[in-house]
């Protein structure tokens, strides 16, 4: 970035890429408003820290107009005239930027051809992230158990799940070096699972909620944005949900029926929309018998929730309706009809109820009500 310099009624600008803008007659931005307009035009799409609550829907492109509408203020006019040194150190620096583009594809097909896909390691690292969930399920239980043979059941768990971890991290080595089948990296992943994570499922639930749940508006609307790192590179959720058995998997298609797997995600539901690296307790709840920790109940997890989890995906139950009041029914209906079949009805009636009184019926006929009190 550069002086703004004005001159002859005009202003003018150059950023920091040498290309100088001069503003146009009668025109009102200021060099700054321009200088971080043209920042905006790089991010507005790329940086979810933005648009992370612009969950209205059209938000982004309306952000998008006003940037626009600044930079139309200016005319471009292309590189400054510098020296010969100058205009060549820009064109180094465009070389260098499609060089540094070239290099991490390049980098990127050298690892799998280096390194290869080995979906035996693929296979590996998902059940060590599996494991690490169970440990950290455990760790919450133990927080406060239900009772003592619960407490023992998930010590016992709790230390069994460090051991497979420890083992299975010897294995693998380093976990973000597992490369998928498409050669990318976790850390890669995770960036694409965020952006995924905001455009697929926190706005259009933040535009869902508005209106009709407030309260799971408000709680998701405040979660701040989680650091990348944070997130899980096998699906679109924080991977500390996974600690709770909480998924996101949004570009799951369901399992093809008739299969092992739609056969299984009929029996265990909640099992095929488990993200891989989740922990896997509710699946063992759901078996039962030694899978099952003793006295553990659906209000122990949701207590064990944070509060924004808890608000989320687990809302209060709805409170119990009054139950209706009963519509009044008249004592007896005595239909039309000749007149001493009438009269005669009408008596047995006014034996048993002497005090009711009589109204024309909503259908053809009369009915017999309890008097008036
Ligand atoms: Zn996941």
């Amino acid at each position: 970035m550069t002086e703004p310099v004005a001159g002859a009624g005009t202003m003018q600008v150059t950023a920091s890429n040498g290309v100088t803008w001069t503003r146009r007659p009668s025109m009102t931005s200021t060099a700054e408003q321009l200088l971080q307009a043209l920042s905006d035009l790089t991010s507005i799409y790329g940086d979810p820290g933005r648009q992370w609550n612009w969950w209205q829907e059209g938000r982004r492109d309306q952000e998008y107009d006003l940037v626009l509408q600044v930079v139309s203020e200016w005319d471009r006019c292309g590189p400054r005239r510098g020296s010969a040194g100058e205009k060549a150190a820009l064109r180094q620096a465009e070389r260098d930027t499609v060089g540094k583009d070239l290099d991490e594809d390049a980098h990127r097909g050298l690892d799998l051809v280096v390194n290869g896909y080995n979906e035996d390691r693929e296979r590996l690292r998902l059940r060590l992230l599996r494991t690490q969930s169970d440990i950290a399920f455990f760790g919450h239980v133990l927080q406060t158990p239900a009772s003592s043979a619960q407490h023992d059941d998930a010590e016992r768990r709790l230390n069994s799940s460090r051991t497979a971890a420890a083992g299975l991290l010897d294995q693998l080595g380093d976990p973000e070096q597992v490369i998928d089948r498409h050669g990318h990296l976790p850390a890669e992943r995770r960036e694409m699972n965020l952006q995924s994570h905001m455009q697929c499922w926190r706005h259009p639930t933040l535009r869902g909620w508005a209106t009709t749940q407030r309260r799971r508006f408000n709680a998701l609307l405040a979660m701040p944005m989680p650091d990348p790192v944070a997130m899980c590179s096998e699906c679109q959720a924080p991977a500390a949900w996974h600690d709770y058995d909480i998924s996101l998997r949004l570009f799951q298609p369901p399992p093809t029926p008739g299969t092992q797997a739609g056969q299984l995600a009929q029996l265990i539901p909640g099992w095929w929309q488990r993200c891989p690296a989740c922990t896997t307790y509710r699946v063992g709840h759901q078996w039962g018998g030694q899978y099952a920790l003793p006295d553990f109940s659906y209000d122990q997890w949701r207590a064990m929730l944070p509060p924004l989890l808890r608000t989320i995906f687990t809302p209060s139950p709805p409170r119990p309706r009054p139950a209706p009041r009963p519509q009044p029914k008249p004592l007896a209906v005595i239909p039309s009809g000749p007149i001493t079949e009438v009269t005669k009805r009408l008596e047995q009636a006014e034996t048993r109820y002497p005090t009711a009184h009589v109204r024309p019926g909503s259908a053809d006929g009369w009915e017999v009500w309890p008097a008036p009190q």
